[in-house]
């Protein structure tokens, strides 16, 4: 009876994940269990390493081991270019392009009423400060093109209006619909080039 608990509650641990469903569960419990028990410590370990290691950047809430992040410390990014983007696959994906060299600011998300997900819970005030204390020239705002990400540009885009500071915005380039984590590097190398002012 213990055992089928056990099994249970792994197969249910595993539906956390984004895409996994009940099939997924199975399979991967079973495959870890019956035949790769070392991956399954491989695994356990480093989720709870993960867990216990990495936090949000004090300054722009990309996940760091350090109360300050890599980029944030680094004296070779631009601080007066800040890119504001949803989420670190989307940093990662404008990294990889390779055509940015300024600061960052990671919502973790984007505007969704519907999930709870306002203003605050995006760090707005924490923008609110990085925007007062720090000489930046222009915020970029590479939210993806979904409704959601448009939304938030929006929103954003009026925000930081009142800071006085110039937007601008990824637009030409970037398919509708389209999230920057699954674009190719010239499609994003692209996007940056032509960003367009909003305000
Ligand atoms: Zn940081």
């Amino acid at each position: 009876m213990t055992d089928t608990g056990a099994l249970k509650k792994l197969q249910q641990a595993l539906r956390r994940l984004p895409g996994v469903g009940p099939k997924s569960a199975q399979r991967m419990a079973f495959h870890l269990l019956e035949r790769d028990r070392e991956g399954g410590q491989q695994i356990a370990a480093a989720l709870n390493q993960a867990l216990n290691r990495i936090q949000k950047c004090c300054r722009c809430q990309n996940f760091s081991e350090s109360e300050l992040c890599v980029l944030c410390a680094s004296p070779r990014r631009d601080p007066a270019l800040l890119c504001v983007v949803e989420n670190p696959a989307d940093l990662a994906a404008v990294e990889q392009s390779g055509a940015y060299k300024g600061m960052y600011f990671v919502l973790m998300g984007h505007l969704s009423p519907l999930d709870g997900i306002g203003p605050e819970e995006m760090g707005i005030d924490k923008l609110h400060r990085l925007l007062e204390s720090e000489s930046i020239k222009e915020v970029i705002l590479a939210t993806n093109l979904t409704v959601e990400g448009q939304a938030t540009a929006d929103y954003l885009g009026e925000f930081v209006s009142r800071h006085k500071i110039p937007v601008t915005r990824l637009a030409r380039g970037l398919p509708i619909g389209g999230e920057l984590e699954y674009l190719d590097r010239g499609t994003v190398t692209q996007a940056f080039q032509d960003r367009k002012s909003i305000g």
